[in-house]
């Protein structure tokens, strides 16, 4: 059976030190103003009337069904077997078709180079069997990393329990792969937002593969700014995410 990575988030533990925040930082070099991880704090009633504060690790959800993949004219955004999505540097354009249709806004495009940036769980760290930086680090254990498909792991007899919580909706569920403990509360502010296809994804939905590329790569190409990041991506850009 394939891998099926997972993240899970025990919001009791988190004291909100942002650890997982700067190790992110550090590992992959972010720009000031963005960030691929947050800590986001709801407070909300609970089912008994009660309010709560939980403290939320979040980031890319690496879903199931992740309509940034489909939207992704080039084929840069894939999702890999053991359930990564991550993104080709060598196919990405920055065309920024990928970033609205995530209903957990949680990419963007890197500015120094003009790519789509994201969570990739720090795939290089665990292809060599390392945590992601910021389970790494967080000191509390409040951020738990593993193969749900691997019945001895950690993750998987956690989420036998059955009580974890994800982030859905009626209206949004495209399976994200972050789960959260059974006490969290959640709101508006981070639960998916429901997005209306775009122009461009619902044009993709209908073409095939081959011309997909090519349609993509014209999109990408479209306009001197595409050229000139083309350009800088052979030249100047170190990959991080293959
Ligand atoms: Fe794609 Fe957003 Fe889902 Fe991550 S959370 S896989 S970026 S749709």
């Amino acid at each position: 059976m394939p891998k099926k990575y997972v993240m899970l988030v025990d919001s009791e533990r988190c004291v909100n030190c942002k650890a997982c925040e700067v190790s992110c930082r550090a590992e992959w070099n972010t720009p000031l103003g963005y960030s691929r991880n947050w800590v986001s704090e709801v407070m909300a009633i609970t089912d008994d009337g009660v309010p709560k504060l939980s403290l939320l690790s979040g980031r890319c959800m690496h879903c199931d069904d992740p309509p940034c993949v489909t939207s992704c004219p080039t084929g840069a955004s894939y999702k890999r077997d053991d359930g990564l999505v991550l993104v080709d540097r060598d196919l990405c354009t920055g065309c920024e078709f990928c970033i609205d249709p995530c209903p957990y806004n949680a990419r963007f495009r890197d500015p120094t180079d003009g790519m789509i940036s994201k969570c990739t769980f720090c795939q290089p760290r665990i292809d060599v069997g390392e945590e992601p930086a910021c389970v790494h680090v967080c000191f509390t254990r409040a951020l738990m990393f593993g193969d749900a498909n691997d019945p001895n792991s950690d993750v998987a007899r956690r989420l036998a329990d059955g009580t974890w919580q994800r982030l859905v909706t009626t209206e949004v569920d495209v399976g994200p792969n972050i789960y959260y403990s059974k006490g969290s509360v959640f709101d508006e502010t981070v639960l998916p937002k429901k997005k209306e296809p775009t122009v461009a994804a619902q044009t993709l939905a209908v073409v095939n593969p081959g011309l997909k590329i090519g349609l993509g790569g014209m999109l990408g190409l479209f306009g001197a700014a595409g050229v000139v990041k083309l350009i800088k991506r052979k030249d100047e850009v170190a990959s991080h995410e293959k």
